[in-house]
């Protein structure tokens, strides 16, 4: 018994071993990848509830490592989050953003607005509000049409630096969502403290619908609460017909999912732009 018992830690020592190194290369590869041109950004579009006209979209990141196929990002965004990688891709994607906004403007394509993604460790950067504005001086775009999406997590522990970062980029004409709303440590006194456009219904309250009546009551709920204190609310994931009725039921302002689009590259949501455009 002792010595299986010495062998099994020897396994687990080399098994370890492995995930260390293996998580080292992909760190390396993902500090190099902004270098070489590897990340990418998507577009998943959001539409209108009511009317189904086209409101905007998110960016989302992509990586494709040369040779290799698309890494998602929840499996490198965690990962960079553990390092300051995610300072120097979220800085990345707020720039692609504007940059993209900008093209499809002069390419005579409207896209009212643009949600970006902001993680924690990068919103608490101390540099990070001067940096957004560098951003948004260096492209002549109304501010107001970019919304920067915060999970919950971004008010722990900081709820005084968070409300008076948010104040600066609002006042420079900036919108915030509060992203997965109700997944994660969701308290309802955060939402008053914080100037808050939107809230965002994390998609594992939309999927099991009609099926699951609990979190078609959670829907509805969010749905009052937004409604009492000004909100608009976009569902996300939403994948089936019958799930946009009962949105439309609800009276819920936005949504995006597979049912009208996946995520899509740049020049595939340039086409899907122009097409909404000419309806
Ligand atoms: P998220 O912000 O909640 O983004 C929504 C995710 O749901 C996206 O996954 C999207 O592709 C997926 N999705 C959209 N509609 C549907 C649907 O109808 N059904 C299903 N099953 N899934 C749907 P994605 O692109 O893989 O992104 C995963 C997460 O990675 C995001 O979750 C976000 O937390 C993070 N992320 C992505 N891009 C960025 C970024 O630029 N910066 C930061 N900090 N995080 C990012
Ligand atoms: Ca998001
Ligand atoms: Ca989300
Ligand atoms: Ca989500």
């Amino acid at each position: 018994a002792k010595s299986a018992g010495r062998r099994t830690v020897i396994f687990f020592d080399e098994r370890m071993q492995r995930q260390a190194d293996k998580r080292l290369k992909m760190n390396n590869d993902l500090r190099n990848a902004l270098n070489n041109q590897e990340l990418m950004l998507y577009f998943q579009p959001q539409h209108l509830v009511s009317k189904g006209s086209l409101i905007g979209a998110e960016a989302l990141v992509r990586w494709k490592p040369e040779g290799k196929n698309i890494v998602s990002p929840d499996q490198f965004i965690p990962m960079a989050e553990e390092s300051d990688l995610i300072i120097d891709i979220g800085m990345w994607v707020l720039d692609q953003s504007f940059m993209y906004m900008a093209k499809w403007q002069e390419m005579g394509l409207t896209l009212p607005e643009l949600s970006v993604n902001v993680s924690a460790k990068q919103f608490h950067h101390p540099d990070f509000v001067e940096q957004v504005e560098e951003i948004m001086n260096r492209y002549s775009l109304e501010t107001a049409r970019f919304n920067l999406e915060i999970t919950e997590s971004v008010v722990l522990g900081h709820a005084e630096e968070t409300v008076r970062k948010m104040e600066q980029l609002k006042e420079a004409g900036l919108r915030f969502t509060i992203d997965d709303f109700g997944a994660g440590y969701s308290s309802l006194s955060y939402l008053k403290k914080l100037p808050v456009d939107e809230l965002k219904i994390d998609r594992s309250f939309i999927c099991n619908i009609p099926r699951d009546t609990r979190d078609m009551a959670i829907v509805e709920a969010v749905l009052a609460i937004a409604r009492h204190l000004g909100y608009t609310v976009t569902a996300e994931g939403v994948e089936t017909p019958q799930q946009l009725e009962f949105l439309r039921k609800q009276e819920c302002s936005f949504y995006q999912g597979y049912l009208a689009s996946k995520p899509l590259p740049a020049d595939a949501m340039a086409r899907y732009i122009a097409k909404y455009q000419k309806q």
